[in-house]
């Protein structure tokens, strides 16, 4: 579908829309690059798609071409407020603009329906955040979600056992979901350049009954791990055991590991067995 509305550009320029670091600001204006991150979230013609931190809107733009039936946009700076309305009242009835914060907002009440798709190039300070709230969400309401980091942020989340980037990261992700990293995105692209390169992340949720779904008790096996990831897990996971009724060994043995191993040797199911043997070793305590 044509996009009916001016140069994003000049949208920029006549509501002075300067980008602010603080609200880690840095602009896609090439909509044909947008149309190719919108184009991941796949048919969208049954979907209702999130937004979060439109700015000015291209991003938006290409989310509302490429034919989703309904968008909502959250948006945090009102200035772009309105920027985003002029988009809304170009497409009507497709759009809900919301001021809010993206970390506080309860997406699963503000959409319904089925296919539900999140898109955004995410302001890099509140990424990761945003990235742990989606996988903890119990039930899992989104279908896809088609997320921007920079590039060193999503090598982490696509990681596997043995890459240089595999972490805590990659292990809460791949618990919830399938992770591709499916597009670089140069500096130069953004308005202004970031100091770093950025990719396309898409995430699939595993389907039902395959998703591990205690990802407290993952996360802090995961961080004891990591937090001294040089070290076996012998040593490093003595801060997870303390919060439990288990010794560190008890643990790693109930969860079917050597103790001599480094987390980085260990793989996803693994780490799901030492969340489980936490998670059970908590449970007796008094
Ligand atoms: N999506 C636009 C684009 O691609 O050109 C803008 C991307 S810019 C990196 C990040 C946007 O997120 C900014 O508009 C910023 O104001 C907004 N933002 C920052 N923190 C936010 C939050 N917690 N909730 C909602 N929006 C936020």
């Amino acid at each position: 579908m044509n996009d009916p509305l001016p140069p994003l550009r000049d949208v920029i320029a006549r509501h002075d829309l300067a980008a602010k670091k603080s609200f880690g600001q840095h602009f896609l204006l090439d909509l044909n690059l947008t149309a190719k991150i919108a184009s991941f979230a796949g048919d969208m013609a049954n979907s209702q798609a999130i937004e979060i931190g439109p700015g000015p809107g291209g991003l938006t733009r290409a989310i509302l071409g490429a034919g989703a039936r309904h968008l909502t946009v959250v948006e945090k700076d009102a200035r772009f407020l309105p920027a985003l309305e002029e988009i809304s009242a170009a497409w009507p009835g497709k759009v809900t603009v919301l001021e809010a914060d993206g970390l506080t907002i309860d997406e699963a009440t503000i959409l319904s329906g089925e296919n539900r798709v999140i898109l955004s190039n995410l302001p890099y300070n509140v990424g990761t955040i945003l990235l742990i709230k989606w996988l903890q969400a119990q039930p899992i309401w989104w279908r896809r979600a088609v997320l921007m980091f920079q590039r060193e942020v999503a090598d982490r989340v696509v990681a596997r056992v043995g890459d240089k980037a595999y972490g805590r990261l990659a292990i809460l992700t791949q618990s919830v979901c399938a992770a591709q990293l499916v597009m670089k995105i140069p500096a130069q692209a953004f308005t202004p350049p970031p100091k770093v390169e950025s990719a396309v992340v898409m995430l699939d949720p595993l389907p039902d009954g395959t998703r591990f779904d205690d990802l407290k008790a993952l996360g802090i096996v995961t961080a004891s791990a990591f937090g001294q990831r040089r070290k076996t897990l012998r040593r490093s996971l003595g801060q997870a055991a303390s919060q439990t009724t288990a010794s560190t060994e008890e643990l790693i043995a109930a969860a079917g590991l050597e103790p001599g191993a480094r987390a980085e040797t260990i793989d996803i199911a693994g780490f799901q067995a030492l969340a489980r043997a936490w998670r059970a070793a908590r449970a007796t305590q008094p």
